[in-house]
């Protein structure tokens, strides 16, 4: 070999090994979650995203501000991903998660400072999210989880959104109602709740609707804009002439045969309109084309014709109706039909809607809200979505625990009592994870511009005494007390998850010593 150095690696390719790659892991991971930690809470800030094309994102979502910000650090993306599965696990608790995960990282970083090993300290994380899930349980309500609780979830979980004019109390509403519609013996079907949000008027309005809402207007002006107990007919049919007509060259050379032509052309129409109406159709919804003529003819027998449905729309229709979609006109027949209570139309500023209620398949409910402008509606339709997840977390589960902090409390609490028995340098970082986990109250307490903490020494003497003591906001005012009593409430299955994702990656990012990337 004589003296010759090996490449294993292609020479382009960087590496970071040992502590460096550790220390600069663990920054990325912390800069990510510091970034949201404003967002917290009823009192958290929003944030202005705005990306290279212009278009601006307002929002105050742990999960779709680091989606949006566009991260490349490989460890940074991990905390993204905490907050992604905490998403989608749980609906809610993406910010709690993502900060939690950064905490543990800085926390970890002072451990390693003291010369404990990341191994130890991944044991030691582990060791305490295991205790932290035990105090989570034994913070569970005891009581059963009725709609009153169910409301407070959703409030909870709303306050401090951006919800335009509309209060989160009027909006838990809605969003209880909604969940308890799908709610079966098979347990919620959480997708059968849509939301559609209409810009263009104050947001000040929220309405259930028993049924799906679309972006469609009748095909003619003469239409029915409301049809009771409706027989649907969904197609993907074209009711114009067929394109392969139009294109077709006619060796026309007389007026005669233009005649033709043209009766051909229109008995095909009439054709089309006459088979529709003696369908016994009162509505159709076809994803193609419908010819002028036809819908004309259609709006004369009162027929009620949208056309040009997207697909996923039409599949709305049919799957609310029970309709059955048909490719073909000659095909349709009785049993192809859905079914719906009433079927109307109605326009807001420049948009025309379709809402389809009752129908026979209706297993479906739609919120309706709407809101000033893009930005609002768009805030409130997350804010609505998180609502409508952790009320059916809740209903699930059966669970609440208290918010407000005062679970982490409780969290911190037990892990610091048990860590007296845990021996060595694991017990350093047992305690590390419960002052990790303060974070949550500091930074509740922080956003409402208290002293963490002074906060802090409050909660504690406060659980101490009481049990239970969260940094209560209620207005204008900040109080320390019971979150149950005031109705802050979070599923347990937010907290549990929060827990979890956030020591997984948190204990993944700390066990890296080598990062070897290519170029
Ligand atoms: P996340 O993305 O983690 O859900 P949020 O901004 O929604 O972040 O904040 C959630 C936290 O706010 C939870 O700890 C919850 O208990 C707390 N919270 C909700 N409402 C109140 C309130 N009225 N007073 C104090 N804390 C509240
Ligand atoms: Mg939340």
């Amino acid at each position: 070999m004589g003296g010759q150095p090996m490449f294993i690696m292609s020479e382009d390719s960087q590496r970071t090994q040992g502590r460096d790659a550790q220390s600069s892991n663990i920054m990325a991971g912390k800069a990510v979650a510091e970034s949201v930690r404003t967002t917290l809470g009823p009192r958290g800030m929003d944030k202005m995203l705005v990306d290279s094309g212009g278009d601006v994102v307002i929002t105050n979502d742990g999960a779709t501000i680091l989606n949006e910000m566009d991260i490349e650090h490989p460890a940074a993306q991990m905390i993204v991903e905490v907050s992604d599965s905490q998403e989608e696990e749980v609906g809610d608790g993406t910010t709690t998660a993502a900060v939690l995960a950064g905490n543990l990282l800085g926390e970890a970083e002072d451990l390693i400072e003291q010369d404990v090993h990341a191994t130890t300290i991944v044991e030691g994380y582990h060791e305490a999210a295991g205790i932290a899930l035990e105090a989570i349980d034994e913070q569970v309500n005891e009581a059963d989880v009725d709609d009153e609780i169910l409301r407070q979830v959703a409030e909870s979980s709303m306050t401090g959104k951006g919800t335009g004019g509309l209060t989160a109390a009027s909006l838990a509403e809605t969003v209880v109602e909604a969940i308890r519609h799908v709610d079966t013996d098979a347990g919620v079907a959480r997708d059968n709740v849509t939301v559609h949000t209409q810009i263009g008027a104050s947001s000040n309005a929220t309405e259930l609707v028993p049924g799906i809402v679309v972006d469609e207007e009748p095909a003619h002006d003469g239409m029915p804009s409301a049809v009771e107990d409706a027989s649907i007919a969904v197609l993907d049919v074209e009711l114009d002439v067929r394109t392969g007509d139009v294109d077709a060259e006619y060796a026309i050379d007389s007026i005669d045969q233009l005649n033709a032509a043209i009766d051909a052309e229109e008995g095909e129409l009439e054709g089309y309109a006459e088979t529709v109406a003696e369908s016994g159709a009162d509505v159709v919804f076809t994803t193609e084309d419908v010819a002028d003529r036809v819908a004309n003819a259609l709006a004369n027998e009162g027929v009620l014709v949208f056309e040009g449905l997207g697909d996923s729309d039409a599949r709305q229709v049919a799957s609310a109706t029970g309709a059955r979609r048909v490719g073909d006109l000659d095909d349709l027949e009785d049993s192809d039909f859905g079914s719906a209570d009433r079927i109307h139309t109605e326009t807001y500023g420049d948009d025309d809607l379709a809402f389809v209620e009752g129908g026979a398949a209706a297993e479906t409910v739609t919120v309706f809200v709407r809101g000033g402008t893009e930005h609002i509606v768009d805030e409130l339709e997350r804010a609505i979505g998180d609502a409508l997840d952790v009320v059916a977390t809740a209903l699930e589960s059966g669970e609440v625990v208290p918010g407000a902090g005062a679970t982490e409390i409780s969290i911190a609490d037990k892990i610091r009592e048990e860590a007296a028995g845990i021996e060595g340098r694991k017990q350093l970082a047992v305690t590390a994870f419960a002052d990790a986990v303060d974070i949550v109250p500091r930074t509740l307490a922080a956003n409402t511009g208290r002293d963490p903490i002074d906060v802090l020494v409050d909660l504690r003497a406060a659980h101490d005494a009481e049990g239970r003591a969260g940094l209560i906001t209620t207005g204008d005012e900040v109080t320390i007390g019971d979150p149950f009593e005031h109705g802050v409430v979070d599923p347990a299955d937010v907290k549990r998850e929060a827990i979890e994702s956030a020591t997984e990656a948190a204990t993944m990012i700390a066990r890296i010593d080598d990062v070897i990337a290519a170029e």
